[in-house]
């Protein structure tokens, strides 16, 4: 272990990822309501994680507690969620960490600005994968485990995605899972081709 100490101003972020030995970047799962998008990523930070590699999953419990407890379900509030998530998984991803999202976010728009957070004029930009966890509505009515869809079709929740509000599908995901015909293990095999494939994480070694 070096005793010396060497600082400088700022690391760069090939700098830092080459000290944490690993890529950050975000992955911004989207999808219905019991799409499966929070299962998929808890089983993903899991599996990335006995990788070695940090990884960290921001979900409705640990945001609209915390970070967001001041923002309602109005259109703006709902945008600014989503904005701050963007924001808060850049950083993590800034760190040379794995930032997973699993948010409904809905909008077209919405996750276009989370994406164009992750760009940089600076020719580094974060990469940005958008998980789309794609479900017909009727599956994830039926698998429906906390009871919202029939709460939504009771009238008993304004604004339901794919209720009474509409879901705008991602058009060119990175990823596309066809969520009502693979297991969650199998969810967790594709994204992670991807990542391979795409040099963000390193195959071990067989
Ligand atoms: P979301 O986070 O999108 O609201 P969840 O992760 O809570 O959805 O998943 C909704 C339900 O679907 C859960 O009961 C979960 O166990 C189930 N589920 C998720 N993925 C699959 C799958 N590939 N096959 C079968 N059931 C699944």
């Amino acid at each position: 272990m070096a005793t010396n100490i060497t600082w400088h101003e700022g690391l760069s972020r090939s700098e830092r990822n080459g000290l944490r030995k690993q890529k950050g970047f975000t992955l911004w799962f989207t999808g219905l309501s019991a799409s499966g998008k929070s299962t998929i990523a808890t089983a993903l930070e899991q599996h990335l994680l006995h990788l070695g590699l940090a990884s960290y999953r921001l979900d409705g419990d640990n945001v609209r507690f915390g970070l967001n407890k001041d923002l309602g379900f109005g259109e703006k509030d709902r945008n600014e969620n989503i904005r701050r998530i963007g924001e808060v998984a850049k950083l993590f991803a800034d760190s040379s960490t794995i930032a997973l999202t699993s948010f409904i976010s809905p909008y077209i728009a919405d996750r276009k600005i989370a994406r164009d957070l992750h760009a940089s004029d600076k020719g580094d930009a974060l990469p940005f994968i958008e998980v789309f966890v794609d479900i017909p509505v009727e599956v994830a009515e039926a698998r429906d485990p906390k009871g919202l869809y029939k709460k939504a079709r009771a009238g008993e929740i304004p604004n339901f995605t794919g209720i009474s509000a509409p879901y705008e599908a991602p058009v060119e995901p990175e990823i596309h899972v066809r969520n009502d015909q693979v297991t969650v293990e199998e969810a967790v095999a594709q994204i992670m081709e991807y990542l391979y494939a795409k040099d963000l994480i390193v195959k071990p070694a067989a």
